[in-house]
């Protein structure tokens, strides 16, 4: 069985007025069942796992580098953000693979360095829509997938993030028919690539535009483990209702 997860992914949101949202979760959610992720943008992630450091919240960063050290101005690497107290990275969601232009095998590296500093990597997928109305999102993801994840791939170094773009920030959602063929391809290849266990233990996340109001729907598929979730998570009012809905 796969973990339960509830990720909400800050982007380039919140400042360090924004931890008392962080704050608000702790105290509301003190045992879970299920994993809580917060990422907030890099300058907040050593004060953020220092407030959570005793509770049901773990921290994730939204993007590392390949690389250890080295000239990357304005860079950070992989065991920087284990450094903070943070346990997961998110790689490859498509905001960065538009914007910077990272492809899969950049993604993979940075899931490699992730996994080689103890980080847990979140990796994302997810089809454009002329993708999606060209019928090619199985093509799409079975790409990204096989060219993101690396090998020797478990459920304590990665976990999939399936986004398609043109839901984030759009408030469209897939049908729950198409999230559930998307996740039921991406849980056989998983089980096909790293066998039935670990591809049964690896957890997939649904990300773009999930609400309160949709998130319980969404939760009820199969292969569903949980939410990456934007905007909704921003605010501990909004991000706690989706974290009841998983449990
Ligand atoms: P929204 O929930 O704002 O659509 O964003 C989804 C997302 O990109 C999370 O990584």
């Amino acid at each position: 069985m796969a973990k339960k997860i509830a990720a909400g992914n800050w982007k380039m949101n919140g400042t360090s007025a924004s931890l008392s949202e962080l704050e608000t979760l702790t105290k509301s959610h003190s045992t879970c069942d299920c994993a809580i992720v917060i990422c907030p943008p890099a300058p907040l992630l050593f004060r953020a796992a220092n407030l959570t450091q005793d509770s049901a919240i773990n921290i994730g960063a939204q993007d590392c580098h390949t690389d250890q050290s080295g000239a990357f101005t304005g860079d950070v690497a992989a065991h920087m953000i284990a450094d903070t107290g943070a346990s997961y990275v998110i790689v490859g969601h498509s905001e960065r693979r538009e914007a910077y232009a990272e492809r899969n095998r950049d993604v993979r590296n940075k899931a490699e360095a992730a996994r080689d500093a103890g980080l847990t990597a979140i990796v994302c997928l997810g089809e454009s829509l002329e993708d999606r109305e060209a019928d090619n999102t199985l093509d799409i993801i079975g790409g990204q997938l096989a060219g993101s994840v690396p090998n020797g791939a478990t459920a304590d170094t990665v976990v999939i993030a399936y986004e398609p773009i043109w839901a984030i920030g759009t408030g469209k959602v897939p049908t729950l028919d198409q999230i559930i063929q998307v996740h039921d391809f991406i849980r056989g290849e998983l089980c096909a690539r790293f066998g039935t266990e670990t591809g049964n233990q690896i957890s997939l996340l649904y990300g773009g535009s999930v609400k309160a109001s949709n998130a319980a729907e969404i939760f009820k598929a199969k292969n569903v483990d949980g939410a990456l979730v934007g905007g909704a998570s921003l605010q501990a009012s909004d991000f706690s209702p989706i974290i009841d809905a998983l449990n």
